[in-house]
């Protein structure tokens, strides 16, 4: 090909996965780098969204109790999950959607569940209740009643699929930022690290802290994006599958920065259920990912591995070893 041509931008805002999403590309073969992905965000929406009747994942829901034959890229999708929720304990775990149902989190007609409820549902919430068969490409959630949402690891995942994508293309300037996931493919067009900013839990607008980063994914979790209040309280989306409530531990936000997208993302959900003291416990006995943590007393903690990348810009902050 042409190694001398020009490179220019391309940049599309689109809706997908219940969210919105920004892709910046830079390249030769930029506008077709992006329609590409455009078309392959919109596929993996298709398989995997909870709330489309006609992707896998409903396949799968609507055939609890039995082994439902689904295509390879979701039963492995399912299978990291799986693998992802034995890492953390159980804090991240697909199987939460009854949970997630019964706090109106799918419709937005919301209600806080009374114990008896959560009590009835609890049993029914557990990635050891997934069987995997690759023989036969199939996938069983073990009992009627039972569903799963990957909405905590769909968009890491498309990320990767996405990342893939640009390689393969030759691209070697994007940044792709699919809602609070964000691949930083190669460096800025001069040649500098992207940077990303992490929010400010309390206030959208501002930010604690900017990574400098190349190709990693860096994604956010935290309370402040999806919930409801009722009687003075506050319930976000991000349920903690052992109680069935949202999850409540001393973290606002867990950002996890990793080479792949759908660990980031999925970590970073099973972080925030953790809490800080857990959450570093396996950053320590862990090899594949970094993380900023935003406490509920307004602490910033970054860990050691991603320090010198990290700009400190607000509040009071300090390292993990
Ligand atoms: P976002 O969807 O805002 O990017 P996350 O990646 O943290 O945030 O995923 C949260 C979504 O994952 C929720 O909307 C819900 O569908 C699902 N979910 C909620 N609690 C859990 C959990 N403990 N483990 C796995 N998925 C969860
Ligand atoms: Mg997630
Ligand atoms: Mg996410």
């Amino acid at each position: 090909g042409c190694a001398s041509g020009e490179k220019k931008k391309a940049e599309a805002e689109l809706y997908a996965m219940d969210t919105v999403m920004d892709l910046t590309i830079y390249a030769t073969n930029a506008e077709e780098a992006l329609s590409a992905a455009q078309e392959e965000i919109y596929r993996l929406d298709g398989l995997l969204s909870y709330t489309r009747s006609d992707s896998q994942v409903s396949a799968i829901n609507r055939g609890a109790g039995g082994a439902v034959e689904v295509p390879v890229e979701v039963m492995d999708l399912v299978s990291t999950a799986v693998a992802i929720s034995q890492r953390t304990d159980g804090a991240f775990d697909i199987t939460v959607a009854p949970l997630v149902q019964a706090w109106g989190f799918y419709t937005g007609e919301y209600t806080v569940p009374d114990k008896e409820a959560l009590d009835e549902i609890l049993p029914l919430v557990g990635s050891g209740l997934i069987r995997l068969d690759p023989g036969a490409k199939t996938v069983e959630l073990e009992k009627t009643g039972m569903s799963i949402d990957l909405g905590g690891i769909a968009k890491g995942y498309a990320s990767d699929v996405l990342v893939e994508m640009m390689k393969d293309r030759g691209v070697s300037s994007a940044l792709l930022a699919l809602a609070g996931n964000i691949s930083a493919v190669g460096t800025k067009p001069g040649g500098d690290p992207w940077r990303v900013a992490v929010r400010d839990p309390r206030d959208g607008s501002a930010y604690v802290g900017i990574l400098s980063v190349s190709d990693l994914t860096v994604a956010t979790s935290g309370g402040y994006e999806r919930y409801f209040e009722s009687g003075g309280k506050r319930y976000h989306h991000i349920i903690d599958p052992k109680t069935g409530v949202p999850a409540d531990s001393d973290l606002t936000s867990v950002t996890v920065i990793s080479q792949s997208g759908t660990t980031a993302d999925a970590l970073s959900t099973g972080l925030f259920v953790m809490g800080m003291d857990k959450a570093l416990a396996l950053w320590r006995a862990s090899k594949d990912f970094e993380a900023v943590f935003v406490t509920q007393d307004d602490r910033v903690v970054v860990t050691e591995g991603i320090a010198d990348r990290f700009e400190f810009t607000g509040q009071s902050g300090g390292y993990a070893y």
